[in-house]
């Protein structure tokens, strides 16, 4: 009995540490932000908005003089200032990259360079990504039952399944996913996946220009069936139209980028929406600077943002890249999965903010999550839609539901940006301050640590 007594009173102590995990000590009392244009995450926006924060949640948001400032709280003033949910990013490939220097490795995987990333997230404003199936070990899976100060929180899937050599493009993480060349195979790697609650399968079906073996329909639609046997939802990178059809009727909720070889059909659309799939487009990446091609600098490249947590050296060299690419003109070639996400997105079909860093080098981690909205606001989004499709919409499809809105009961996770995204959806680069479940992030402490990297590994 006294050993019950004791465990029961180590549990409490540890459920209490646990709930509060995410607030520090100084967290004060409640706090009332007052003045904003608050856009919400649903399509709605408040003008002249008030919100109160209070044990890392919005407990009250509405127009100024409708809330009731709770006694005792304290008070801040965003006038002049708009305010959006804290970012999802619903694709990505963390803990490879070394941020400074720009180099992918698998040396470079340990919890530090992780987290590290995840406070890069956090500056842009992100409060949550998922990583898509280049995970290595149980790292991930650690970090996802956490909520690190000043960093975004993440998801994964674990290891992906693909054909040997046709997963991840880059050479750093080509053999991580499950090597699969069978529909047992594909049954075993899903059986092994199960136990760790991956938050989803990944499949990658991608011949990459018909250079090598991609999955199956048999294989894939095995692997699919053993996840969905297991509990699982599953996802997948695709490429090619009539790929995506059938990882549809395989029952794949989801896809990493749209399609690329060619228009989708009214086959396709119907089964889409047929099934509530959704799709993050990825438009971005060093080879399409925006969406409408430019031969040169893209506009983003000056903005200050980019200077604040990107090393001289490694813009020096990105100004070289874009020079070089101006003089040699870029090859024409359409740009289906453009094409595919406007007709998609007038089509109803569900598309959601997936950035894909640091799915190379060339994506910066953070900031390419921004860039990401002028992309989909180039392919036919409203900014207002650019918006929900980053928040409300990313968040639900990561199951995520306390994240994506500024709405009482969500976890108070919200950026501060000088200037209004609905005028221009370049505005959510012009970041004042974050918000993490109630707690400021300190991206000035951040900015010290990185640039003081800079110095240390050479790339001033
Ligand atoms: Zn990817």
């Amino acid at each position: 009995m006294r050993r019950l007594t004791a465990c029961l009173f180590v549990a409490s102590l540890f459920l209490a540490a646990t709930h509060a995990l995410p607030s520090r000590a100084q967290t004060p009392g409640p706090t009332v932000f007052e003045g904003a244009y608050v856009i919400v995450g649903d399509g709605s926006a408040i003008e002249d908005a008030a919100f109160v924060v209070e044990n890392n949640r919005f407990t009250s948001v509405g127009r100024r003089g409708e809330v009731a400032a709770p006694s005792g709280a304290s008070r801040v003033d965003l006038s002049g200032k708009t305010v959006i949910p804290g970012i999802v990013d619903a694709h990505g490939h963390p803990g490879f990259l070394d941020a400074v220097t720009g180099q992918l490795s698998k040396a470079n995987f340990t919890r530090e360079n992780y987290i590290d990333h995840l406070q890069r997230y956090a500056y842009h404003g992100v409060a949550a990504t998922i990583s898509t199936g280049t995970d290595m070990g149980e790292l991930a899976y650690k970090l996802r039952a956490e909520a690190i100060p000043n960093a975004a929180l993440i998801r994964t899937v674990g290891r992906g399944l693909a054909y040997p050599g046709s997963g991840p493009f880059d050479p750093s993480r080509n053999d991580v996913p499950y090597a699969v060349t069978s529909a047992a195979e594909a049954r075993k790697a899903v059986q092994d996946l199960a136990p760790h609650r991956p938050d989803f399968v990944k499949i990658w079906v991608d011949s990459r220009n018909g250079r090598q073996k991609k999955l199956t329909p048999e294989m894939f639609t095995a692997a699919a069936e053993e996840a969905r046997n297991l509990g699982l939802p599953s996802i997948a990178h695709v490429y090619e139209l009539e790929d995506a059809k059938g990882l549809v009727r395989a029952g794949v909720e989801g896809f990493m980028h749209s399609i690329r070889d060619q228009e989708v059909d009214d086959e396709f659309i119907r089964l889409a929406k047929e099934h509530d799939i959704w799709i993050t487009p990825n438009l971005g990446g060093i080879n399409r600077p925006s969406l409408i091609r430019e031969n040169g600098t893209p506009a983003w490249f000056d903005e200050p943002l980019v200077r604040e947590t990107i090393a001289p050296a490694l813009i020096r060299e990105r100004a070289q890249t874009y020079e070089r690419r101006k003089r040699e003109g870029a090859p024409p070639r359409p740009l289906f999965d453009a094409i595919n996400t406007r007709k998609l997105h007038a089509a109803g079909v569900r598309q959601v903010l997936g950035s894909d860093a640091a799915g190379d080098g060339n994506r910066w981690l953070g900031l390419q999550t921004l860039l990401e909205f002028d992309n989909m606001v180039a392919a036919g989004f409203t900014p207002m839609e650019a918006i929900v499709a980053a928040t409300r919409d990313s968040a639900r499809v990561l199951r995520l539901d306390q994240l994506g809105m500024v709405a009482p009961g969500k976890s108070a996770d919200f950026v501060v940006l000088d200037a209004n995204p609905l005028d221009d959806i370049a505005n959510v680069r012009k970041i004042n301050r974050v918000y993490l479940r109630g707690e400021e992030v300190d991206r000035a402490g951040l900015r010290a640590k990185w640039q003081a990297q800079w110095r240390e590994k050479g790339m001033l």
